[in-house]
């Protein structure tokens, strides 16, 4: 297949507010290959959160036009777009979202059921996705069990276990010490690596260039790229 894994052109997203409207981002154009590792830098208030959640789904871009593997999300019903975002999209947060009365285990499979994995199924994906995180022996851990880094291992692996195309990950490590980043963006590439997902990562923090293809910087809401 062709499709990209991302193709924006010319987004933009206003925020009307009383003291005259935000332009969180204008005329923003990129594209994502299918298997790239993708960082998104910029200050706080650049921009990242705004196009990350457009990219997902979560919010609607006020001009322009957005293609996720070829789809266009914009023309998609609601509770269509609501299975496709379950079904290819990963989401990994700085606010991992763990559910704090739930082992490892039963955080992934929350996801994995939200994402139609058959059932049958569910069990061997879920183990061989917390081996992937390096977790296997934390299933029955919850989250307040296990450090910053395991829990931030814990929420790629929900992330990862629907087999998702797409990773959209917002300062996934921003609340981490330099060695826990270190751990967290080499899992992260040890996927791109091995199943050809493509992953946008954002970060105000210039360790993830290290671990990315190519780094995307944006300022004041508009791209500013090099070669990473
Ligand atoms: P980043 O994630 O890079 O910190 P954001 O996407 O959160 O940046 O914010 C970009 C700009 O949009 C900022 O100026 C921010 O204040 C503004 N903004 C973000 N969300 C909203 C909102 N819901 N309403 C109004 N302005 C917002
Ligand atoms: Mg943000």
């Amino acid at each position: 297949m062709t499709d990209k894994a991302i193709a924006a052109r010319d987004v933009g997203r206003v925020y009307p507010s009383d003291s005259g409207d935000v332009h969180a981002l204008r005329n923003v154009s990129f594209e994502v290959e299918r298997g790239q590792f993708v960082a998104l830098r910029g200050r706080s208030g650049s921009g990242k959160t705004t196009l990350l959640n457009c990219l997902g789904g979560l919010d609607n871009p006020t001009s322009g036009a957005i293609l996720i593997q070829g789809t266009d999300i914009a023309a998609m019903e609601e509770v269509e777009r609501t299975r496709w975002r379950r079904e290819s999209i990963g989401f990994v947060f700085q606010q991992m979202g763990l559910l704090h009365s739930f082992s490892a285990y039963e955080n992934l499979d929350v996801m994995a059921r939200l994402g139609n994995v058959p059932r049958r199924d569910r069990p061997r994906r879920i183990f061989d996705t917390l081996e992937r995180v390096g977790l296997r022996d934390y299933f029955d851990h919850r989250p307040y069990e296990m450090s910053g880094g395991q829990q931030q291992r814990i929420a790629i692996a929900r992330a990862l276990v629907t087999e998702p195309d797409l990773i959209l990950a917002d300062e996934p490590t921003s609340e981490l010490d330099s060695d826990t980043t270190h751990e967290v963006l080499s899992v992260l590439q040890d996927f791109v690596r091995r199943k050809g997902l493509s992953i946008l990562l954002s970060s105000h923090d210039p360790i993830a260039d290290d671990y990315a293809d190519r780094v995307i910087n944006l300022v004041d809401g508009q791209i500013n790229e090099r070669a990473g």
